[in-house]
């Protein structure tokens, strides 16, 4: 790419009038950035997109009623202004009454691209984090009943709660995840049980969309979801990274 004139230049490279630089007015002030921590330093990790893996491990699929041999991976997403940092008090939410955890591994991309290869799909990845891709499971089975879109089951309000991200470069993580409610094991699984493993699922989705810098992948969750109640304490445990703890009032 040659030297950029100036900022509006910026702008327009891509072919896409992007709005938030420096020059643009607004009619009201921009929203906030979304963002998640890092662990080990103060600057945070901005986020564009929120994309999740529905059913990557087979005995999840089983307890949903599928065959987890016969499909190919499928995303679904959340809106970024979604998130919910560890440690947080949210409402239990309007529109449920069966409010469900799902631990899942995220993947927090450094760079992006389209039609990436999973042999080189690892090389995207800036960190990894612990999340809970939180889900009105009785709207999720109304949506699927009436062959309607998930969106309202799991793009919802404080619906994506993401431990601090650790940098790719301590490793990709392995080894156990957990949800505990009220400290009690609900889920109990091994990374290594994923369908598809990361790279895969890099690859599949690069395939759909250009994933960018700042996309967040939720990458599945393992057997044994279920509900919190108001009052309880939700914690994702992913060996090797920060947990991710959410309070509902
Ligand atoms: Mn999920």
């Amino acid at each position: 790419m040659p030297p950029l004139a100036s900022a509006w230049d910026a702008v327009l490279y891509d072919g896409v009038l992007r709005k938030g630089t420096a020059m643009t007015a607004f009619v009201f002030p921009a929203p906030v950035q979304p963002s998640v921590a890092v662990a080990g330093q103060s600057a945070r990790f901005p986020v564009r997109r929120i994309f999740c893996v529905g059913r990557n491990y087979a005995e999840h699929a089983r307890e949903m009623g599928h065959d987890p041999s016969a499909e190919p991976p499928f995303f679904f997403t959340k809106p970024a202004d979604a998130l919910v940092a560890s440690g947080e008090h949210i409402a239990y939410p309007v529109g449920t009454l069966d409010f469900h955890h799902e631990a899942e591994l995220v993947v927090a991309l450094g760079s992006g691209g389209s039609d990436v290869p999973a042999a080189s799909a690892l090389a995207l990845i800036w960190g990894y984090a612990a999340g809970n891709d939180l889900t009105r499971r009785d709207v999720q089975s109304a949506a699927k009943a009436a062959r309607r879109p998930w969106d309202m089951s799991k793009g919802f309000d404080r619906s994506a709660v993401v431990g601090a991200i650790r940098s790719a470069q301590a490793g990709a993580p392995s080894g156990h995840i957990r949800c505990l409610v009220d400290g009690v094991v609900k889920q109990d699984a091994d990374l290594a049980e994923m369908i598809w493993p990361v790279a895969q699922i890099v690859s599949h989705l690069s395939r759909l969309v250009e994933l960018r810098q700042g996309d967040l992948i939720f990458t599945g969750t393992p057997a044994g979801v279920g509900p919190i109640a108001a009052g309880q304490t939700c914690e994702v445990q992913i060996n090797g990274l920060e947990p991710a703890v959410v309070h509902v009032t």
